[in-house]
């Protein structure tokens, strides 16, 4: 039935009139009707089709409309759609039973949470109890959610504006080969030398005041910076060294999006918290949690947590999360993931690179990537300076706009085009989206001098 265009400009309408929007300036921004989605595509009511390589906002890991997480929601409706989080229900334990069978080493408890921030939020403040320390060292060029510790934990611009917020909070820098803050010349090296200002970092800051290291597993948003070999290990020794726990947020990066169902097991460390929300299903209902090792549980056993969430872990969000593990292990998504990362996305990043001028590096893992656009290879002037926005981010915005005018919805940050589809793209879908990354290079390309 599309083209709509009285139904599109109603939706316009409320939306511009009352829906108020995250991270924006109100009057700027022209937020696209959406009408339908399926799979790896949604579509406007003018009947354009955008192939999502952004998976919304990197949450949509089974795509739009998955029969078994629709019906999932629909039988636990049906059966009891709601029941508070201090009484025991099934899907809420078989969920929690299900993430503490695939959590690496002791983490065999969760405590859920409705997204991303308020899991760094609660797993900081179980940190802190624990340890009976307030200080927080998290890395610059990290994200980690919008309430008051975890925007000040966050190592972007988001965070400027809501300063001074937790003044326990210290940044460090994390690896970065392509643009070392320790002018080193390979990943091991990075490592190490990163290693050693983060120890720098402790000793300065003083151990005795840290309660916990939040950390990206790989970070997402502010560039797919995929840690070089050693470095979580490091993270780890010196978290065991000095008496801090070691939080993993692995919000973006869990549940599949590198082929792993908690990132840190590619790397094979084992954090004492890690964070999750998006992909735990899909986004269908709001959900996030705590995975927790039996130490910092154990603590809990006598002392009260002083922390909680009307709708932590509501039932229709967990039977999504448990229909997840269920399509994950029937359709053997991991395995795909790894698969079509390497057999498929590795290849093509890397003709994209040795064809464009434009791009200074692609990185990436599974079905996780950026490309990093350059004016100039050698300077490696950025396409678009840090944090650029109006006038000064104009060459993004035509890259991204090509993008769109080929059906492809891009996921991007900065001089970043970066690459997270859903985790059931087909291949075709990939090619396809591939190819208008392609096209959207050249665009890239004519800024380069
Ligand atoms: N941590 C990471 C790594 C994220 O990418 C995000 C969201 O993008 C968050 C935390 C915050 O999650 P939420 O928006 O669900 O609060």
């Amino acid at each position: 039935s599309l083209p709509d265009a009285e139904a599109e400009a109603a939706v316009r309408a409320d939306d511009r009139a009352h829906v108020f929007h995250s991270w924006s300036a109100q009057a700027l921004i022209d937020p696209i009707p959406v009408a339908a989605g399926q799979g790896s595509t949604f579509w406007d009511y003018q009947g354009n089709e955008f192939l999502d390589f952004s998976s919304q906002l990197v949450y949509l890991n089974l795509g739009h409309q998955h029969p078994d997480l629709v019906k999932a929601i629909q039988t636990q409706a049906g059966r009891l759609a709601t029941i508070q989080p201090s009484m025991a229900s099934d899907v809420r334990g078989e969920l929690a039973r299900r993430i503490a069978e695939v959590a690496p080493g002791d983490l065999d408890k969760v405590f859920f949470t409705n997204g991303g921030a308020d899991a760094n939020e609660n797993a900081i403040r179980m940190a802190r109890a624990f340890t009976g320390k307030r200080k927080v060292l998290a890395a610059y060029r990290s994200y980690h959610g919008n309430t008051t510790t975890a925007i000040t934990a966050t190592g972007d611009p988001r965070r400027w504006t809501n300063e001074p917020g937790d003044g326990s909070v210290q940044h460090f820098f994390g690896p970065y080969a392509y643009r070392s803050p320790f002018h080193s010349s390979s990943p091991v090296e990075e490592a190490q030398r990163a290693l050693e200002h983060l120890e720098q970092t402790i000793v300065l800051e003083g151990a005795s005041t840290i309660a916990a290291i939040i950390l990206e597993t790989v970070v997402g948003t502010n560039g797919v910076l995929v840690p070089p070999p050693g470095y979580l290990q490091g993270v780890r020794d010196l978290c065991d060294k000095y008496g801090i726990l070691y939080i993993a947020d692995e919000v973006m990066v869990g549940f599949g999006r590198i082929g792993e169902w908690f990132a840190v097991n590619r790397f094979g460390v084992t954090p004492d918290l890690i964070t999750f929300a998006k992909g735990v299903n899909s986004g269908y209902v709001p959900l996030g949690g705590v995975v927790i090792s039996q130490k910092i549980a154990a603590h809990f056993d006598t002392v009260a947590f002083q922390g909680g969430l009307t709708y932590s872990g509501h039932p229709l969000a967990c039977a999504a999360g448990v229909a997840t593990f269920e399509v994950f292990e029937r359709d053997g998504i991991l395995e795909r993931v790894r698969d079509l990362g390497e057999r498929v996305v590795a290849p093509r990043m890397k003709e994209l690179a040795d064809k464009h001028p434009s791009v200074g590096d692609v990185r990436g893992v599974g079905l996780f990537w950026a490309i990093e656009l350059v004016r100039n290879r050698e300077t490696k002037e950025q396409l678009v300076p840090f944090n650029a926005s109006g006038a000064a981010a104009a060459p993004m915005n035509a890259v991204i706009a090509e993008c769109k005018s080929r059906g492809v919805y891009p996921f991007t940050h900065f001089n970043r085009l970066q690459f997270a589809p859903p985790l059931i793209v087909t291949e075709e879908e990939l090619h396809r989206g591939l190819d208008a990354y392609d096209r959207a290079l050249d665009v890239a390309d004519t800024y380069v001098h």
